[in-house]
Parts: C-alpha cells; sequence; structure tokens
C-alpha cells in the first residue's frame, strides 16, 4: 500500500470513529430525503395491542408516529371474551382492553388511521408503504418511512375440507365472540385444544345449550386448573382423538358434522348447528414476501432485539413469534422494536425539531363506551349525507320496511359487540348514499332482534341481505370496501 493511500486511509477512519452517528449514516442519508406531509420517521403497519403500543412508545418519544389500523381494529385480542393474564386485570373482555390501549395511543400523540397497507417497497431508503383508506373515498398514498415496525398479527386457520367454505358465515366461524350470541340454545362443536378452544368454550357454555370439543389428540395441548375446571362443565363434552372430515348442512346453514375418530378409525355424525375454529393461525406476511426474510411457516426472521433482515425495519407480536404469541408477549416485543427505532433514528441523526416533525397533541379522547341501551335504540332517521338508513326495531316493522317495500331492500344484520360490523356501518351508509331513492338501506341489530335473526338463519355478523318483491335474492357474509358493495348492489338488484 503506497504511503499516500495509507495516510488517506487513516484519515477516514478518524473521521468515522469521531464521527458519532456510525456506518448507518452513510446508507440513510438524510439530506437526501425531501421531507413532506406524508414522510413519517415511524410507520407502524398494524392496529392491533402490538401496533398501538409501538404507538404510544413512538409518540412519547416526540416522534411523529402513525398506526396504520388495517381490517382487524383491535386485532386478535380484541376478538377474546375474557383475558385472564393482562397484569393487573384478573378478568377483562380483549375488546375492552385494546380499546383503552388505542385511546392511550391517540392521547399520546399517534396517528391511528383505518387504511389498510397494499404494497411495501423496502428496496429504497425511506422504505415506501402503499396504502388505501377503508372508509370514505378509499383514497390511496405512499407513506415515506424512515423507520418501519411490522405488527400485522395473524389469521385463524382453517380446515380445509368438504362443506367449510360454502357454509362459512352459516355455522361455520372463526370468532365465537362475533357470532357466539346467535347460538343461544343451540348445539355447537368446537375444534381445537389449545388456549383459544378453551377461552371459546368457556364462553360458548354460556349461551349454548351443548358444546362439544374436538381434539384430535387424547390430550389437550392447553393445561392449567381452568382448563380443568372449564371441561368439567355440564354442557361440555370432549371428544378425544377426534378429526372432522366434512361439514354438511341444508344450504341455509350446517346440520351434521362427519366426525373420525383416528384411534379406532370409525366414521360417525353428529347434528350441531354450529362449529368455531380454534387451530391456531398464520402469520399476516405476506405482503413482505421478498423484501424482508420470512421462515417457512411465514413468520418475520428476526435478528436481536426485533430487528428484520433489513435496517430500521422492525417487527412485533404474533407475525413474528411462533412460539409465545400472548398479549402481553406482543406488547412487550413492540416495546422493544419501538426503542429500537429510536436508536436507529438517533444513529442517523434524525432529529423532529431539526425537521420540523413534532408530535402534535390532539384533544383527549375517551375510551370508547358501548352504546347505552338507549342510544342503542334510538333509530337513524336521515344521515348527513341525505341517504336513510333506519333501523328496524320490531318484526312488524320488518315487515313493513322490508317484506312489503316497493323498492328493493339492503338488510345490514350487525351486532353492537361485532368490531367487523362496526366498520361496515360507515361503509353501508356511503353506498345508500349512492342509490338513494332506488334502494332502500336498513340495519337491524340482532342482538335486539334475535327472534328475526333467527327466523332468517342469521349465523354471522355482519350479513348482508337483498331483497326484491319481499324476497331474499342473495346474502353476503363479511365486509367488503365501498366500491365492491356498490358493484354488488348493482349487479344484485338493479
Ligand atoms: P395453539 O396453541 O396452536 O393450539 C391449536 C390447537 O389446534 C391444538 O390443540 C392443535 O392440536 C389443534 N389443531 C391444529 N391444527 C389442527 C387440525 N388441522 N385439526 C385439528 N386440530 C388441529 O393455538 P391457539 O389455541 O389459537 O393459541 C395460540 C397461542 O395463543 C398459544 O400460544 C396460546 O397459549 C395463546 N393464547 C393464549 C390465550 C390466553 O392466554 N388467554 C388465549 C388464546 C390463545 P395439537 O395440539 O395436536 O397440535
Amino acid at each position: 500500500m503506497n504511503i499516500v493511500y495509507k495516510k488517506y486511509l487513516l484519515a477516514l477512519l478518524v473521521i468515522l470513529s469521531s464521527c458519532k452517528v456510525g456506518r448507518s449514516a452513510y446508507k440513510f442519508d438524510l439530506g437526501k430525503v425531501e421531507f413532506d406531509s406524508n414522510t413519517y420517521p415511524i410507520v407502524v403497519i398494524g392496529g392491533g395491542i402490538s401496533g398501538l403500543t409501538a404507538g404510544i412508545y413512538g409518540s412519547q418519544a416526540n416522534l411523529k408516529t402513525i398506526v396504520l389500523e388495517g381490517k382487524e381494529i383491535g386485532g386478535a385480542l380484541s376478538q377474546s371474551h375474557s383475558v385472564r393474564n393482562w397484569p393487573g386485570v384478573e378478568d377483562a373482555p380483549g375488546q375492552e382492553i385494546a380499546d383503552k390501549i388505542k385511546t392511550h395511543a391517540i392521547n399520546s400523540g399517534a396517528i391511528v388511521v383505518q387504511e389498510v397497507v397494499e404494497s411495501v417497497d423496502f428496496s429504497v431508503w425511506p422504505y415506501l408503504i402503499r396504502t388505501k383508506q377503508l372508509t370514505g373515498d378509499q383514497n390511496t398514498k405512499t407513506l415515506k418511512a424512515l423507520s418501519c415496525i411490522i405488527a400485522m398479527g395473524a389469521t385463524p386457520n382453517t380446515l380445509k375440507i368438504e362443506g367449510e367454505k360454502e357454509y362459512f358465515g352459516k355455522g361455520v366461524s372463526t370468532c365465537a365472540v362475533c357470532d357466539g350470541p346467535l347460538y343461544k340454545d343451540k348445539i355447537v362443536g368446537i375444534i381445537g385444544g389449545g388456549n383459544s378452544a378453551i377461552e371459546e368454550a368457556s364462553y360458548l357454555s354460556s349461551i349454548a345449550k351443548k358444546v362439544y370439543i374436538f381434539v384430535r389428540r387424547d390430550k389437550f395441548r392447553a393445561v392449567g386448573k381452568v382448563k380443568d375446571e372449564i371441561i368439567s362443565r355440564n354442557n361440555i363434552e370432549v371428544k378425544y382423538n377426534t378429526n372432522i372430515k366434512e361439514i354438511k348442512g341444508n344450504g341455509k346453514k350446517i346440520t351434521t358434522l362427519v366426525l373420525f375418530n383416528n384411534k379406532t378409525n370409525e366414521s360417525s355424525d353428529l347434528p350441531v348447528d354450529g362449529l368455531f375454529y380454534a387451530i391456531g393461525s398464520k402469520p399476516n406476511s405476506q405482503i413482505f414476501n421478498g423484501q424482508i426474510q420470512l421462515d417457512k411457516q411465514g413468520y418475520i426472521k428476526l435478528k436481536k432485539d426485533q430487528q428484520t433482515s433489513k435496517e430500521g425495519i422492525f417487527a412485533a407480536g404474533d407475525i413474528a413469534d411462533p412460539v409465545y404469541k400472548q398479549a402481553i408477549a406482543s406488547s412487550g416485543t413492540a416495546c422493544v422494536a419501538s426503542i429500537q427505532a429510536q436508536h436507529f433514528l438517533d444513529e442517523i441523526g434524525y432529529d423532529p425539531i431539526k425537521y420540523n416533525q413534532p408530535v402534535k397533541q390532539t384533544e383527549k379522547v375517551e375510551s370508547e363506551k358501548k352504546p347505552t341501551a338507549e342510544k342503542e335504540s334510538k333509530p337513524e332517521n336521515k344521515t348527513s349525507s341525505g341517504a336513510l338508513v333506519k333501523e328496524i326495531l320490531t318484526i312488524e316493522e320488518f315487515k313493513s320496511e322490508v317484506l312489503e317495500s316497493k323498492i328493493p331492500v339492503v338488510v345490514d344484520f350487525f351486532a353492537t359487540w361485532c368490531i367487523p360490523c362496526q366498520q361496515m356501518l360507515p361503509v353501508f351508509k356511503d353506498v345508500a348514499k349512492t342509490f338513494e331513492n332506488k334502494i332502500k338501506f336498513v340495519k337491524l341489530n340482532i342482538n335486539k332482534n334475535m327472534e328475526i335473526a333467527n327466523e332468517l338463519d342469521i349465523y354471522s355478523v355482519p350479513t348482508f341481505m337483498f331483497l326484491k318483491d319481499g324476497k331474499e335474492v342473495k346474502r353476503i357474509i363479511g365486509g367488503m370496501p365501498k366500491d365492491a358493495f356498490i358493484e354488488k348492489t348493482k349487479e344484485i338488484l338493479l
């Protein structure tokens, strides 16, 4: 090595070692970033308790933090009827805990928006995250993220057996909290032997006449006193070594399960009204395929401290946790991810004051309260947009407004406890506005009209029923974006 080159190298090393920001500064050059209103130091993808915890930590560190809630507001925890291991809370509905964490995040200054991520590009920096609004005009935009925390959770597994698709929402469900109340005094089955199956059995046994639990081995995966207490209840029966081979029904709802005993190799039919799945879940990581490293099952691979294979991108909660999947672990890993994101931003020289990105404190909000009976029973007349989405309160009203209507009708069967239903109510109003005077839009709270729901074989919420001349022509189970809803309505009723 010649002497001039050696001197040059030495000088470079001195500069580098005296520089606080280290090597990252050369890869992540803030000087080249065009800061605009869509540039965030921290973008959190996912609105479960993991994403919301990251929102709290990010904004409390005075870093402008946006939380993209996605479709599953409140995440998996909000589908839990009774959470008994959240420290300091002996027993509470998951939705209550999730709601308090969301309020805490917003009051800390996090920007929580109802947007889904359509795609990401982690090959450039700032990282690009393309989002779409779930309500309103469904605008799309591209966010520029200096750092990113992925907390998109996992989706329940299904069995992929005969009859499952046909009877999904017609007796087959992955959410006991959402659909359980529709099974009052009925016979239901739960497949699975983990903690979720135990929780669902506990909830459903207080509603249904009889609850079967189908466990594929000769023992539960769940252990402990709570499990023993629950499975010894009078109306719960456990069928061990049992798989489900087929789901049969009468076209409208499920009627029978074909069971297979894997010890005796015998098949048998069992009459049921509903079947709830509790057989684990798979990570929602599809959009990150090819962007960051995933393991064979699709979980995000982590280095130390929630760091993914890309610098400045962290993951937390169930999407990166094939083992523990506990609410408190989701929150805890989000805390680690968020502190690491702060270190990363500090290393690259990011300063919220220099880049004029203060965390704005909005007016304090309160945790959402369940609507009171009085508020619930108040029928809604004209919406602010002028469209009529009347709430049906009695059988007589259902007859006159729906069955005897001169124009086609769409009925939204919803429940106050059901989060997807709450998400769909504003979409339904927007759709109603599009068809004003041509199609009537009404809504019916099944909690207050269980009789009508039973009569019409409603086994899942939200369910949208389309009628012409008082006759049902189609029903759609589950939510959908506004544009798709408008198209479907035109196709079915006009
Ligand atoms: P899980 O613990 O993975 O249990 C899944 C259950 O479904 C197991 O019994 C499994 O049987 C069975 N199963 C899987 N695939 C099946 C198939 N194709 N057919 C029949 N049975 C099948 O899932 P989880 O109950 O959803 O719980 C996930 C995680 O969340 C766990 O770590 C759990 O502790 C946690 N969790 C905690 C709470 C709480 O603390 N409050 C509540 C819910 C969940 P095998 O045992 O034979 O594999």
